[in-house]
């Protein structure tokens, strides 16, 4: 596994990969949910790319940029121990050099859900992916379920822009309570914890109502807000149905829908989702 830390390297060393190469975007501190994509990546491609970079274009002022939850050592065994081929790890004025001063922006879909609370969240996202895409030129990318929108808004700009590859979507890997795997349950003390299995059940409960024949969208948010609400260190900061294409919140539930939440444990800002098929 080589590691590379500038553009120009990463050029050279992408040209002596084997075609067609498989890209697995992460910020770091990987759990199992990252190397799902790794693995999958791994079985369609003879060339498997992944890279860390806490991209500061995607935190907000407030955010948690500075004390996002850094290990590289052991990102880099994980990664060796997945046969990743190679890990593109490049430094903030690498990427961002004091004249960077281009941005790719997505309309509709990012101005929803995570965009309505992060007005400049996706414009980074974006931005950085669209500038990984043409430094490591995958002929697929693989992205989590787990950021359901981010996913959207990736594929979206690959559409919009004939960005030549494909975007894969690979399901959310949970702990065994449920709760979703995310670099930031770190930040989770014991008893946050233990609450934060809420967004699953919460989840579980607008499955199980759909597969009874709920259609009513709004009565799907309010039984999951009425549970979510049962826990006294969680505080919703919103509970979507929406359609899983363009995001707009729906009436009657058409699938595929997709039930997404942001829930915030005490401090901690968590996110989960289905899809009701
Ligand atoms: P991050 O490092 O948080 O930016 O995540 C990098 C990639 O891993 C994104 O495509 C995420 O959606 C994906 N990911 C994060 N957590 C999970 C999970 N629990 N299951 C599947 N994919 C995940």
């Amino acid at each position: 596994m080589k590691v590379v830390e500038t553009i120009a390297e990463m050029r050279r060393v992408r040209l002596e990969l084997a075609e067609p190469v498989g890209f697995v975007p992460t910020m770091g501190h990987l759990h199992d949910g990252h190397l799902a994509l790794v693995k999958r990546a791994r079985a369609e491609n003879p060339s498997v790319v992944a890279s860390i970079f806490v991209n500061p274009a995607q935190f907000g002022p407030q955010e948690d940029f500075d004390s996002y939850p850094r290990d590289t050592e052991r990102d880099l065994a994980m990664l060796e121990k997945e046969k990743t081929d190679i890990v593109f790890m490049p430094s903030v004025a690498e990427m961002y050099p004091t004249q960077f001063n281009s941005w790719v922006e997505v309309g509709k879909v990012t101005e929803r859900l995570e965009g309505a609370s992060r007005p400049t969240h996706f414009r980074g996202v974006t931005t950085i992916v669209a500038k990984l895409f043409n430094i490591v030129q995958p002929a697929k990318a693989y992205f989590g379920q787990k950021d359901a929108q981010q996913a959207i808004v990736i594929r979206k700009m690959v559409t919009d822009l004939d960005m030549n590859l494909e975007v894969v979507t690979v399901p959310t890997l949970r702990e065994p309570d449920g709760l979703a795997m995310s670099s930031r349950n770190t930040y989770l003390n014991p008893e946050e914890r233990r609450a934060a299995v809420v967004l699953y059940q919460a989840l579980g409960l607008a499955q199980r109502l759909w597969s009874q024949g709920e259609k009513n969208a709004e009565r799907l948010r309010q039984a999951m807000i009425e549970l979510i609400e049962k826990q006294p260190l969680a505080n919703i900061e919103y509970v979507s149905v929406a359609d899983a294409e363009t995001l707009d919140e729906l009436d009657e539930v058409r699938p595929p829908a997709l039930v997404s939440l942001a829930v915030k444990i005490g401090k901690p800002r968590l996110l989960d989702n289905v899809v009701l098929e």
